[in-house]
């Protein structure tokens, strides 16, 4: 399959079009941004790494039912993923308080939630991604109701399977963000699954695995996503 013109460029991904209309390939790059791109930097092998846990647990999500956009790893950096209609609704599920849940309701980073939390956010830099509620989203006309059903019950379906999954590697998934796309009238989990759009603490310690370690300068980005691959991977 051909590549073609760059489609889109995101803040650490890039979509080309191919010869298939209804394929593209998602190519990771090394750029880490935080705070809506307003911290940048370079971090070697970050590509790699996360492309390689995203079709990790893309895989882990498919055995559960899930119906996804990648198709196939094309190499090191590059997955062949079905073309969709990204829905301009960011799901967020917490399991653990932390980041914008904890700084909006005063509350301590680290208190469990005694069930998921599941959390709408309109995709727009210009406004800095705001929190909106189900009749927004339906009334504004970003999703219709049924997409908003099929979504939540996805995204808490993939909460449970990830959250099994990480503490097999003794780590507790605190929170996610996951991006839904349309075709032909179905809806797909899409975007990535990575240490980016997750917080990770490991079991025990805290110790966080996670874009937090960029943003708050906590350690080293690379080694730890590196340490993050090589524990799933056994390596
Ligand atoms: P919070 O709302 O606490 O900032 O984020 C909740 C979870 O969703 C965190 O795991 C965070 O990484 C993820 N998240 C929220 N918004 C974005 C976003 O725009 N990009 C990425 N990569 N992750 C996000």
């Amino acid at each position: 399959m051909e590549m073609g013109r760059l489609l889109y460029e995101g803040k650490s991904k890039k979509v080309f079009e191919t010869s298939d209309p209804d394929r593209v390939v998602v190519r990771f790059t090394d750029e880490a941004t935080a705070f809506n791109a307003k911290k940048r930097a370079t971090v070697a092998h970050k590509a790699r790494v996360n492309c390689a846990i995203s079709v990790r647990l893309f895989r882990e999500v498919e055995q559960a039912g899930v119906r996804h956009h990648v198709v196939e790893q094309r190499s090191e950096t590059d997955l062949l993923c079905e073309r969709v209609e990204i829905i301009p609704v960011e799901v967020v599920v917490r399991n653990v308080v932390a980041g914008s849940f904890a700084r909006r309701y005063g509350l301590t980073d680290g208190q469990p939630l005694h069930r998921p939390v599941l959390e709408w956010f309109y995709k727009s830099d210009a406004l800095d991604d705001p929190l909106v509620g189900d009749d927004a989203v339906v009334c504004l006309g970003w999703a219709a109701e049924w997409e908003l059903q099929f979504m939540r019950e996805a995204a808490l379906t993939v909460n449970q399977v990830l959250t099994a999954f990480w503490a097999e590697h003794g780590i507790d998934l605190v929170d996610a963000k996951y991006e839904f796309g349309r075709q032909n009238g179905r809806l797909l989990l899409a975007d990535e699954l990575t240490p980016d759009g997750s917080r990770l603490w490991e079991q025990g310690t805290g110790r966080p695995f996670d874009k937090d370690v960029f943003r708050k300068d906590l350690a080293d980005l690379s080694e730890t996503y590196r340490e993050l691959l090589g524990r799933i991977t056994g390596g």
